[in-house]
């Protein structure tokens, strides 16, 4: 059977990464974080003194680009951090970022029997994937879900702070000049805000069963 490319775009702290990981799971397919390879980026940024006093120097950035192993960074758990979380939206609006990035991205994915998620992968990087999710749910239950993950990594954030960032990049993330955040025209819609991670595996069978 053909392998697919499956493209789950949304918003922040939606649940993409745990609901791809489980998709590419049961296909034997590769999950691609793409968001964690922003995520590396900006943790480079804030490791070799590109932000100061909270400021990202763009130009500094942009030319060590070539220097940043994104697949290898992508896999550090600091890029979690609330430090990376509160800056990588100023990150990703860069052009020279996102090309990188979207290079990195294809390239893997070039073979099809992926599953990648991030913003724009249904609109900019695979827009002829097979199937396009787009994951919604409310910012409530975002904040709360985030919390948790991070309260169980051992990180000492409140609530409050969190609510905040995932406020503060959604909003970032879609009114950016480039890739903004948006709904592919083709994309399916899944609001999980009350669905477990099991419901929502067997509505996507059922995506899947339409397909074949
Ligand atoms: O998915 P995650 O929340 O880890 O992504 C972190 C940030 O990376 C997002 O807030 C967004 O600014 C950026 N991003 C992006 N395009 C993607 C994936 C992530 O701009 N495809």
């Amino acid at each position: 059977m053909k392998k697919l490319t499956i493209a789950i775009d949304g918003f922040s702290s939606g649940g993409k990464s745990t609901f791809a990981r489980a998709i590419a799971a049961r296909l034997g397919y590769e999950f691609i974080d793409s968001g964690a390879m922003y995520r590396a980026v900006t943790l480079w940024a804030l490791e070799h003194g590109i932000v100061r006093g909270g400021v990202l120097d763009e130009s500094d950035l942009i030319a060590a680009l070539d220097r940043i192993d994104v697949r290898e960074l992508a896999a550090d758990p600091r890029i979690r951090s609330i430090e990376v979380s509160n800056l990588v939206s100023q990150v990703s609006r860069l052009p020279a970022v996102r090309e990188k990035l979207v290079a990195v991205q294809r390239e893997m994915g070039r073979r099809g029997g992926v599953v990648m998620d991030g913003r724009d992968i249904g609109t900019v990087v695979f827009p002829d994937a097979d199937l396009k999710i787009f994951l919604t749910a409310d910012p409530a239950v975002r904040a709360r879900r985030r919390y948790e993950e991070l309260q169980a990594a051992g990180q000492e954030v409140s609530l409050a702070e969190i609510e905040e960032n995932i406020r503060q990049r959604d909003l970032l993330d879609q009114t950016r000049e480039i890739s903004p955040l948006r709904q592919a025209p083709d994309a399916i819609v899944l609001d999980n805000s009350n669905m477990t991670l099991n419901e929502q595996m067997t509505w996507v069978e059922e995506q899947l069963c339409r397909l074949r």
